[in-house]
């Protein structure tokens, strides 16, 4: 059986009963899989949030793991109990919206580059929010902000259930009216590279208004209950 190579960011492991364990990866070759890692050897190369080389042969649902080389580790994502909690909650995110041996190159690249950025970035509730809002833009589920999704008028009044905007005349019961700020800033989010989608700052009143669009838009559009976000409520 012949020896493939892949570089994949860990998602998820699990012990099995006879303490090998059982990895989940995002991999930037072949999208998310699944990996046996049978030898102890291998553990610490595959600690959640590792980013690590892996040689593997293919299997019929799990590949089996033959040799690994940790690329980088995040240390200080482990070091802070709330560094590492936000760490966890993006990688349950990145795992409930990618399917199995999808490649998506560009979400792998931000993935990496995010919890680069997370290592030293002070503002995380804001950070939460550009995370979550530029995956769901790179998996194609995210609200319109440019204009009515009705009407395609200016629109400054946000409704969930519309999946964005919407202008004076098509806005409902449920919509409720976004400061201009809050509109630039997901616009910003949305289309700024990669490298620049950190840096930007909000006023308060934007936080707030960014905080109830991206809770319910995942709420609504997600059913999963993230497990890490449960955590954090009590941090
Ligand atoms: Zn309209």
């Amino acid at each position: 059986m012949s020896l493939m190579k892949c570089n994949g960011i860990i998602l998820k492991e699990s012990k099995t009963k006879d303490e090998d364990k059982i990895i989940r990866v995002f991999t930037k070759e072949y999208g998310k899989l699944s990996f046996y890692v049978k030898d102890k050897k291998h553990n610490a190369a595959t600690n959640i949030f590792s980013v690590v080389e892996i040689m593997f042969t293919e299997g019929e649902n799990l590949h089996k793991v033959k040799s690994t080389y940790q690329i980088e580790s995040f240390y200080n994502l482990r070091s802070d109990i709330e560094r590492f909690t936000y760490a966890s909650y993006f990688l349950e995110f990145i795992d409930e919206l990618t399917e199995e041996n999808n490649k998506d190159e560009t979400l792998f690249n931000f993935l990496c580059y995010s919890f680069k950025k997370l290592e030293a970035y002070n503002d995380l509730e804001l950070f939460k929010i550009i995370f979550e809002m530029r995956v769901l833009k790179e998996v194609g589920i995210y609200p319109n902000f440019f204009s009515c999704t009705q009407c395609e008028k200016d629109a400054l009044n946000f409704d969930v259930f519309k999946g964005g905007v919407l202008c004076n005349n098509c806005k409902t019961e449920s919509s409720f009216e976004i400061l201009k700020s809050t509109q630039a800033a997901y616009i910003y989010i949305l289309e700024a590279k990669i490298k620049d989608v950190y840096s930007f700052k909000v006023s308060d009143g934007v936080r707030m208004e960014m905080r109830k669009i991206n809770d319910r838009f995942i709420k609504n559009n997600i059913e999963k209950e993230f497990k890490s976000l449960k955590f954090l409520g009590v941090l």
